[in-house]
């Protein structure tokens, strides 16, 4: 401590550089360890990073409260968003201005996802900040960096890290509701469901970018339809019931406004758990679900597509299929084969974002269009070959056509945001007016699992310089290229968008991208480092990264398909 004022007393009114005098350094205060991970290296960089480390024993966290990894990662997530809201306390009364005296942590948003700037390792706990040294003009400002340190960090630190401070109760209802909802997900194959939402839960956001729930005065709480009700275990909220939505293919129905995609949004965004309070956390989903849709524009590299779409015209091949600007349907379909090849067992579509032509075929257009003539086979007549030969569940979002009552294991009505079963009734309507279509009578094409990417078509570099970083949520710049991930859905926040840069990047430098594994093979190997090492292991730096969060293999995979450059054999 003393040693640490000595420095900053020193420094102060020195030029900025004169800060990194304190890189890699570590001062001890009395409750915790304060070490300078990074330094800027001028007061409009981005941000130094600090560590706040604090013994286990001294911060007082019963084990029972992270002793195993999911406890551990909701305790995780519970801290962080407490040492958030004790920075917003302390920075109410802080003047500084730009990026000086900033004190700030990567808080995490609606879903409880495993992250980098809060860990608890076997002896302590280590929280990631960032933190903008302060500069009058280009000078050192000590004396405000002696407040930073010797008043607001302490301040943050002591209200937000240690038991003693913090309430038990709530804690303890974090760490039940994230490990309710994964005992509640690990029941749903044994029951052959593929997603459950819990009587009583409140599904709409209040925006399309808000990811908050709706004020409870203003929604409609889900109620499962008596014939769909089960009844699942939770080891702490005890028995839940709820709507379980059974293997096979799901279509919810309803006329508009009547909260079919926000069912759907849902179940989409419960592969991840959420906190208490959210509405969704008793909503649980097969991790491995992926939402499904039309991206226009895309590239496509070498993705076998005939069971969709074949006999183009003028011959163009759909076996290795490949473009760089991809139609409604030929992305679409490319999703869905790349989602089978990254070990999705339930598919999630919304007629919403859909391509028509992909989607449906009705007896008319059958007619007039010869099947000869048309490339596309729609997803109306794969959907149970993908399910009765490869295990691939739907759920599909369908107001504008009846024809796929007739594949349809169950059929749901949204009625004024109430789920009904009107299976039997649209079994009943199937047969009083048959759809006179004529269901494709290919079989299902044979998948080819082994799409392994060349290490050339990675190159993170601009000139001599390593430049991957993500540019918002959507998008991440690799070298000279874009990733674009604005149409994958399920990535939560920007934190993953982060570390799926950061992960590609390390795949490369640790020749994981070998030119053997196939994209599927590559992830899985990640993944395998991220659980033996934590994911700072992909942090680009000496130091690890404070700003990631856990992406899911699948997004992984999606952002590996969608780099321009990609080549394959
Ligand atoms: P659909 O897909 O059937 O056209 P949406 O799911 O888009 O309908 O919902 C239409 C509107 O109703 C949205 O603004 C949504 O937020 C709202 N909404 C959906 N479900 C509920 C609910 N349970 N309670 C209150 N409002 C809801
Ligand atoms: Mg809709």
């Amino acid at each position: 401590m003393e040693k640490l004022k000595r420095i900053l007393s020193q420094i102060d009114g020195r030029g900025y550089k004169a800060y990194k005098e304190l890189q890699g350094k570590t001062f001890r205060f009395p409750r915790y360890s304060l070490c300078f991970q990074y330094i800027q290296g001028d007061p409009f960089a981005p941000p130094s990073q600090v560590a706040l480390s604090i013994p286990l024993k001294s911060a007082g966290f019963r084990e029972e409260l992270f002793s195993n990894k999911i406890r551990r990662i909701a305790l995780e997530d519970f801290l962080a968003r407490s040492v958030d809201k004790a920075i917003e306390k302390a920075n109410g009364k802080r003047r500084g201005s730009g990026k000086s005296g900033l004190i700030a942590i990567d808080v995490p948003k609606q879903e409880v996802i495993e992250r980098t700037c809060m860990r608890i390792f076997q002896d302590r706990i280590e929280a990631r900040l960032f933190i903008g040294l302060p500069a009058r003009g280009r000078r050192i400002a000590g004396d405000e960096a002696m407040e930073m340190f010797f008043e607001d960090l302490p301040e943050i630190a002591e209200s937000s890290l240690f038991i003693e401070v913090l309430s038990k109760s709530d804690i303890w209802r974090h760490v039940c509701v994230v490990e309710d909802q994964n005992a509640l997900r690990s029941q749903l194959e044994e029951r052959g469901l593929v997603a459950f939402i819990a009587n009583g839960s409140l599904l709409p956001r209040r925006s399309g970018v808000d990811q908050r729930p709706l004020k409870k005065d203003e929604a409609v709480l889900f109620e499962s339809p008596p014939s769909m009700e089960v009844e699942l275990n939770a080891p702490n909220a005890g028995k839940i019931r709820g709507m379980g939505i059974p293997r096979g293919i799901t279509l919810i129905v309803g006329g508009g406004f009547h909260g079919k995609s926000t069912l759907l949004s849902a179940i989409e965004r419960s592969v991840y758990d959420h906190i208490p309070d959210d509405g969704r956390e008793y909503v649980v989903t097969l991790r491995s679900a992926v939402k499904i849709r039309a991206e226009d524009g895309r590239r496509v590299e070498c993705v076998d597509i005939p069971p969709f779409i074949s006999n183009l015209p003028f011959g163009k091949d759909t076996l290795r299929f490949r473009t760089d600007n991809a139609s409604g349907s030929t992305s679409q379909a490319a999703n869905i084969i790349e989602a089978i090849e990254a070990g999705a067992k339930l598919l999630l579509l919304d007629e919403d974002t859909s391509a028509t032509n992909f989607m449906i075929r009705d007896a008319r257009m059958q007619r007039l269009v010869a099947a000869n003539r048309e490339p596309i086979t729609p997803f109306i007549d794969r959907a149970r070959q993908l399910f009765e030969i490869l295990g691939v569940s739907t759920v599909l979002v369908m107001g504008g056509s009846g024809d796929y009552f007739d594949i349809a294991d169950r059929v749901v009505l949204m009625d004024h945001y109430r789920p009904q079963d009107v299976t039997s009734k649209a079994r009943e309507i199937a047969g009083e007016l048959p759809s006179q279509r004529v269901p494709a009578e290919s079989e299902l094409p044979k998948l080819s699992n082994a799409r392994i990417p060349l290490p050339e078509s990675f190159n993170p570099m601009i000139g001599k310089k390593v430049t991957v970083r993500s540019r918002g949520k959507d998008r991440i710049q690799f070298g000279r290229t874009t990733i674009d991930l604005t149409y994958v859905e399920q990535i939560a926040e920007e934190s993953q968008t982060r570390a799926i840069g950061g992960l590609l990047l390390y795949a490369v430098r640790n020749g994981i991208i070998d030119g053997k594994r196939s994209v599927h093979e590559i992830v899985k190997a990640l993944e395998e480092r991220i659980d033996a090492e934590g994911l700072e292991v992909a942090s680009p730096f000496a130091r690890p990264s404070a700003d990631y969060a856990r992406p899911r293999p699948e997004e992984i995979c999606a952002a590996i398909n969608r780099l321009r450059t990609l080549v394959v054999r």
